[in-house]
Formats: structure tokens, sequence, C-alpha cells
């Protein structure tokens, strides 16, 4: 649907998402109405290059045409069933991804927090009917993130923050240990530990990779203490960093891990893949989804997960990520360029991140801000080094204007 079809004009359509929707969002202010590879286009037709990537869900690129053909033919067939008879797309689905990062069972799910939710009982269970009904406690780490429904967010290490904060007592059974601190893991194990959950890559809390050592003392840490390595792969999955998975480029295997965003490549769907040890837990009735495993879903998903692979884009991704990283870190006040593949962070020795944030989308550039000093870039896989060129150019005088504005309010204050 375009806003020229609906007779409103921009404002009005504005005015409509404030009066009648819940906002936790600071939105941009455009419409987008069409989206086509590295860009997205506005209701005046105008261009934005997407360093967002619909926050690392369109990596086969906005609106690939492969996902979409899919889709469509999907939509002619059957759109949704129940989740009792067999569907085509399901099972391709579930042999495409199991064989290709050597995982014994899939749970469909529709977002990155249900898939967590979903591992979250796996372990719990598994603890529980392996060794008692204390064993069900989790380890995980300081500043991670990994969604938004109660026990996603118990999962997650912020407890000061709005993840977290006036929601009430949070699901008991996790303890957080500090990141790449294999020593603090290790000192928080209890005889009720059943788990350590991790992201390969800390995207949310910063854009922090795990070094090897530390996935490799976790793998370690949990074969030693009979416990899950569970690996939460929602941000990183699917050819980001570099490799399918990202712990396909650390060989070191989860006995769990869970995958969302690039996935459907810009269709909702979400899974959790176990070993058949771990996912034993789950048997008839015990877990379920209306939606999971939906097969319009499941089979942009076998369309996304194709072009990722037949493309090598995680490849692509590790080149073109090296390159960014390197000219960001030339640019001003850039502390620190880090990351993995295209899952890259630009922290500033001073806090301008937001408004860097801004100053890139008024000059047509789609880039994240992580609090006040840090800016995070998660395009679609197929970006080149000539998008990155155009977006650091960008960057640099967004980056002059918020440390102009930045010395301009301390000179005042
Ligand atoms: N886990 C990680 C690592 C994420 O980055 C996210 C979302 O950004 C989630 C879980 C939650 O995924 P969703 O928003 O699809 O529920």
């Amino acid at each position: 649907m375009r806003l020229q079809d609906t007779g409103l004009t921009a404002q009005e359509l504005k005015d409509m998402v404030n009066q009648y929707m819940i906002e936790t969002y600071p939105r941009y202010d455009f419409i987008a109405e069409r989206a086509e590879g590295m860009y997205l286009y506005d209701e005046k037709g105008e261009a934005y290059l997407d360093f967002y990537g619909g926050v690392a869900v369109n990596s086969p690129g906005n609106r690939n045409p492969k996902v979409a053909a899919a889709v469509k033919d999907q939509v002619d067939d059957i759109m949704h069933t129940f989740n009792y008879p067999y569907t085509v797309p399901q099972a391709l689905l579930a042999k495409k991804i199991c064989d290709t990062i050597g995982m014994d069972k899939i749970f469909y799910q529709n977002s990155g927090t249900e898939a967590n939710e979903c591992m979250i009982k796996m372990a719990r269970k598994y603890g529980i009917e392996n060794y008692g009904p204390d064993r069900y406690e989790i380890i995980t780490a300081k500043q991670g993130f990994h969604g938004r429904t109660m026990g996603a967010v118990a999962a997650t290490g912020q407890p000061d923050t709005a993840v977290q904060e006036g929601f009430g007592p949070m699901l008991p059974g996790f303890t957080y240990a500090e990141y790449n601190n294999l020593e603090d893991f290790a000192s928080k194990i209890t005889p009720n530990t059943i788990a350590i959950m991790i992201e390969p890559v800390q995207g949310e809390g910063g854009v922090h990779p795990a070094e090897q050592s530390f996935m490799e003392g976790l793998r370690r840490l949990c074969d030693e203490n009979e416990m899950l390595l569970l690996l939460d792969e929602v941000q990183t999955g699917w050819g980001r960093t570099g490799a399918p998975m990202a712990f396909m480029g650390y060989g070191v295997k989860p006995d769990a891990v869970t995958m969302a965003k690039a996935m459907g490549g810009g269709m909702p769907i979400a899974a959790c893949c176990a070993s058949r040890k771990a996912a034993a837990a789950l048997s008839s009735g015990t877990h379920g989804s209306t939606y999971g495993g939906h097969p319009v879903a499941c089979a942009a998903a076998l369309a996304s997960i194709s072009e990722i692979l037949d493309r090598n884009l995680s490849e692509n991704a590790e080149q073109v990520g090296g390159y960014l990283m390197k000219k960001l870190s030339r640019l001003p006040h850039v502390k620190e360029a880090r990351g993995k593949g295209l899952l890259v962070g630009c922290e500033y020795e001073i806090p301008i991140a937001m408004e860097v944030k801004w100053g890139c989308m008024k000059r047509h550039a789609l880039i994240t801000a992580i609090g006040t000093d840090i800016n995070r870039m998660i395009p679609p896989l197929i970006a080149t080094k000539k998008d990155v060129d155009r977006l650091v150019e960008i960057m640099k005088e967004a980056i002059e204007e918020a440390t102009e504005k930045y010395r301009r309010k301390n000179r005042a204050a």
C-alpha cells in the first residue's frame, strides 16, 4: 500500500499513527513505501542507503526477488494451516537448515524472542527431567540481549535498563556473568546450573564479539559440568558474521541455537535448532505455536537461506565488513571500530552517536545508535565497498556536524 492510494497526506498518516498506535519507537520522519537491494524509498520516491537492514533482517537484500517470488508462489497454494498436517515448505526448510549447520532437530517460531523462549524451556525441561527439579538455572551474559518476552527479558543481563525495569519480578533461574570473562562464568556455576546462554557477538549490547578462547572455554565448561551450551544467533545467524552461523566460524558447536531475522529475509520466522539429546526434552503437548512454521514464512526462509548460501554472502560480509571497519576507524573521534563481518560497531570518544544517526538519516543513510557512544551498522549482506564509501562519506559529515553541536552545547554549559 502506498500513501497516494489512501488520499491522506504524509502528516495525516503520521498523526494517525500517533493517535492510534502504542508508540515505543523513535520514528524516522519518512514513510517507507518501497525497497530494493541496498535502498529504501520514501513516499516521495527518495532513496535511503540502508545500513540498518530492517534491524539485520534483509540480509539477501531488501525485497530480494527470489524471496518475494517464493512468497507469492506459496500464497497461491496455502497461506496458513495448523501444525498437524505436514507441509512441503516446513519439511524442505528443516532439512536444509539442519544439514547446513549440523544440528539434528528444529522447532519453528515467529520471532527471535520466541525462539529464545523455546530454547530456555527446552534447557529447563532437559535439566529437570535428567537431573531433578532444581536443575534449571541458566547463566547468561551481562549486557546481553535476548528479546522482549518475559523469559527472554529475564535472560537479558541488563537489570538497570528499560528492558527489565518496571516489569515486576523477573522469571527466577538466571544469573549474569561478565561477557568474555571465562572465570566469571565458571564462578557462577552451581549444582543447579543446567546451561550457559550467550550471543556469539553481543549486538544490542554494543557490538562485542566473543573471543575465540572464551567460546572454546564455555564449551569446555559445559562439557565438564554436564551443562548445555545455548547460543542466541538471532542477530548473528545466516551469514552476517562471515560464516553461515557464527558458531561455525568459531568451530564451537552448541547444544542448541536460535535464529530469526536473516532467516526469513524479510518475512517473520524464527527457530530453535538442537542436538537430539537436548531436543528430546520437548515432546507432544510441551510446547507449540499457532503460526510457527507458517508455510509462507517457511517458503520465504528457504529462498532467503538459499540466496545467502548460494551467493556466498557470508564471504562478502567478511570482506566488506573488514573494509567498513578499516574506513570507520579513520573517521574523526572514533575510539574503536569493531565487529564481525557486517555486524559493525563504531564507538566514539564523545557522546555523539544519536546525533550521528539522525545526521545520517537527514543525508539519506540509515544506521542505528546504541546508547550515546556507539553507532551500529547491520546492512543487507549484498553491500559493496562502493556502498561503504558512500556511507562513510555521509558519516564523516554527520560526525563533523554532531561534534560542532556537542562543542557548542559544552561551551554554553
Ligand atoms: N536475540 C537477539 C540477539 C536479538 O538481537 C534480538 C533482536 O534484536 C532478539 C533476540 C529478539 O528478536 P525479536 O525482536 O525477533 O523478538
